[in-house]
């Protein structure tokens, strides 16, 4: 579009929506406004972009050998229509478009953590562990579960024990690998999917994530909160053949850090055979 000068023919074309020009514009008196690039302007033309009757635009043409005449200016104005009809459809559609993208985000994200939720989890698991049979790799889950997270509620509140779990959610997020798949598994319980990690590579960054998550302190008011983690891994294929019985068998694990003793990291092991109850 051309600059503020031409403001006169601008709004002359936006509020009749139809196209309007001028022969004379070399000599009017928008040439003493105009920056140098647009000096030697004999004639402009500007079309109207009508949008639900509002003029969202407008299409600027100048220098036509010649005159412009009404002609021109019927047919730029048929032109302009087009356009707007045109410009319409892919502004609405690229809205439409934005809307089910984040649609489709918020529905598989868990809005506290912005970590993926359990329904994701569930559609990811079984894709990723039939993917790594496939390419015969193995694929690592983690399970985690806050140590007495009722504590925080219970001695700071309801909002202080949310902060802890977005901080939480945070340090998960920051320490893991770009192909990992992080979720919020339930209200304090994380889980990771490790695809193409090992069980002894799983377990070293179990480790490297309980100990940012120890050291992790959280401001609420005047206090300054910690907590520890426990953690059950169990990979495929060694300790099972799809996504559910890893996932049984890492809560299983997960369970066996808890009985432990609490805060440790625990692998699935084939001989425990304690069930959760
Ligand atoms: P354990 O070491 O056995 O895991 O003890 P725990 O206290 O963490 O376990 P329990 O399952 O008894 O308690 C979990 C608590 O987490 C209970 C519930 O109030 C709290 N919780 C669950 N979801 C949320 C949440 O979204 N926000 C907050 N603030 N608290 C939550
Ligand atoms: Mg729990
Ligand atoms: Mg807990």
């Amino acid at each position: 579009s051309l600059p503020m000068p031409i403001r006169g023919l601008r709004s002359e074309a936006y509020n009749t929506g139809q196209a309007v020009f001028d022969n004379d514009f070399a000599h009017s008196k928008w040439m003493q406004f105009m920056p140098e690039g647009h000096a030697s302007l004999e004639n402009v033309m500007f079309v109207p972009l009508v949008i639900d009757g509002k003029p969202q635009g407008l299409i600027g043409l100048g220098n036509k050998p010649g005159d412009f005449t009404e002609d021109d200016a019927r047919i730029a104005t048929a032109f302009g229509e087009l356009a707007s009809i045109a410009l319409r459809n892919s502004l609405t559609m690229s809205k439409l478009i934005n809307l089910q993208e984040k649609l489709r985000e918020q529905a598989v994200r868990d809005p506290l953590t912005d970590l993926f939720n359990r329904r994701y989890l569930q559609e990811t698991l079984e894709r990723e562990v039939s993917r790594a049979k496939r390419e015969d790799k193995p694929v690592s889950l983690i399970i985690m579960d806050v140590d007495y997270f009722k504590r925080i509620n219970d001695s700071y509140g309801h909002v202080a024990g949310d902060k802890m779990l977005s901080a939480i959610g945070e340090t998960i997020k920051k320490n893991i690998r770009l192909e990992d798949i992080p979720c919020r598994y339930g209200g304090e319980e994380f889980l990771i999917v490790m695809p193409g990690t090992s069980i002894e590579i799983a377990q070293e960054r179990a480790k490297t994530l309980h100990k940012k998550i120890a050291e992790l302190r959280v401001k609420y008011n005047d206090h300054e909160m910690q907590i520890t983690i426990s953690m059950g891994i169990a990979t495929f294929p060694e300790h099972g053949s799809n996504g559910e019985e890893i996932l049984i068998r890492a809560d299983r694990a997960l369970y066996q850090a808890k009985g432990d003793g609490r805060n440790r990291i625990s692998i699935f092991q084939n001989t425990s055979q304690t069930p959760r109850p």
